[in-house]
């Protein structure tokens, strides 16, 4: 059966063309009335995929501590933008606030900018966080002129990617359009990438060797970067992805914690891809700022006092409460778990010093 959304997109490429997957991505995750921030209950152990903040006080409470140096780092100015991208059901802003309030003068510097698209989840936001001190935003462009702390989790991988597959020695973009049954299905176009927006390595891929390039993850950090050459701060990227620009396909699909196929049912499942953090590194010192060393999310919560942390809460805790949290701390910093696939990409105004990667 075919929903809606799916019948549209049918439509759209019968009388348009095949749709690059870039726009493919943009009309199931965002489309106003059935897209997948705009409708599914993604994220929680009842939606399709957990992330960090939701397994685990511990996460926002260790990125508060961050967030504490890093504005400490910028000289303690008495304003600044504290500000999350795609914050989803706002559980790490809630768990950062509740754990910064032992310094009164970083909370009452603290002006909260929320920046997402879902409307359904800016409710979700509103109710956990209240209004006060706190604004919506579609875009980092439109936060007030001054210091920013910017976080992110699991948001870059989010944003839409196109594809392209190496066949006869270039570079097609792969792109959706329909079989004789009116089904979706994956087909190459004749655009060719040109040569200067190849990575270095390229010309030494094999056919059918498969780049990704996204344009909006990149959009958004030049924005970020923007904000930060001029007003000054750091911002903070946590995500699954690798340090070194790589080839071959990272898009994924999931529903119900499990794989799903990305073209079965649009704007019914999650759909990300890996983000390429040496792509984005490169951006980041084109616009003059500083890039740390990439750290994984093991190394990085660990240092910021994961276990401490752990020990305190299960301190006088029931054994079922204290077998909770370790099983927390084993999943946001196990290697086989995201520990290590996670990856932690900040950025910072020209020589500030960072814990803890300086
Ligand atoms: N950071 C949260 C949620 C991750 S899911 C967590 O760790 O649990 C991705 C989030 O990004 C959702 O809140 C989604 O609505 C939001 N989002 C997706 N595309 C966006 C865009 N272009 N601009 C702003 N927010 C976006």
């Amino acid at each position: 059966m075919s929903t809606d959304l799916k019948s549209r997109i049918i439509r759209h490429i019968q009388t348009s063309g095949p749709l690059p997957l870039a726009e493919y991505m943009h009309w199931c995750m965002a489309d106003a009335k059935a897209g997948y921030y705009t409708n599914q209950q993604a994220i929680g152990a009842r939606g399709d995929f957990v992330t960090a903040p939701e397994i685990s006080q511990m996460f926002g409470e260790l990125i508060g501590i961050w967030a504490i140096e890093a504005w400490q780092a910028c000289g303690s100015p008495e304003q600044f933008n504290l500000v999350e991208l795609g914050p989803g059901k706002g559980t790490l802003m809630s768990d950062l606030l509740r754990a910064t309030a032992v310094l009164p003068a970083f909370q009452s510097a603290a002006q909260i900018n929320m920046i997402e698209t879902s409307e359904r989840l800016q409710a979700i936001q509103r109710e956990v966080l209240g209004e006060a001190n706190v604004s919506w935003h579609k875009s980092v462009k439109s936060i007030a002129d001054q210091p920013s702390i910017i976080i992110a989790n699991e948001f870059l991988d989010v944003l839409p990617i196109r594809q392209y597959v190496k066949t006869d020695s270039n570079w097609h973009e792969r792109v959706i359009s329909i079989d004789g049954d009116n089904e979706l299905i994956w087909s190459l176009s004749n655009a060719k990438l040109e040569a200067e927006n190849l990575p270095e390595g390229a010309e030494s891929e094999p056919d059918g060797a498969i780049l990704e390039i996204s344009a909006t993850r990149e959009a958004f950090l030049i924005s970020c970067c923007e904000h930060i050459l001029k007003h000054g701060g750091a911002a903070l990227f946590i995500d699954y992805g690798h340090g070194k620009t790589g080839f071959g396909e990272t898009f994924q699909a999931m529903r119900n914690h499990g794989f799903a196929d990305p073209l079965e049912a649009p704007g019914e499942v999650d759909l990300t891809s890996h983000v390429d953090f040496g792509a984005l590194a490169n951006i980041v010192k084109e616009a003059g700022l500083e890039v740390k060393p990439l750290m994984t999310q093991g190394d990085f919560l660990i240092k910021l006092g994961l276990l401490e942390r752990a020990g305190q809460l299960g301190h006088g805790k029931s054994e079922e409460m204290q077998a909770q949290i370790t099983s927390a701390v084993e999943r946001l910093a196990g290697p086989q778990e995201m520990g290590t696939l996670f990856k932690v990409f900040c950025v910072s105004a020209k020589d500030m010093k960072l814990p803890p990667f300086d």
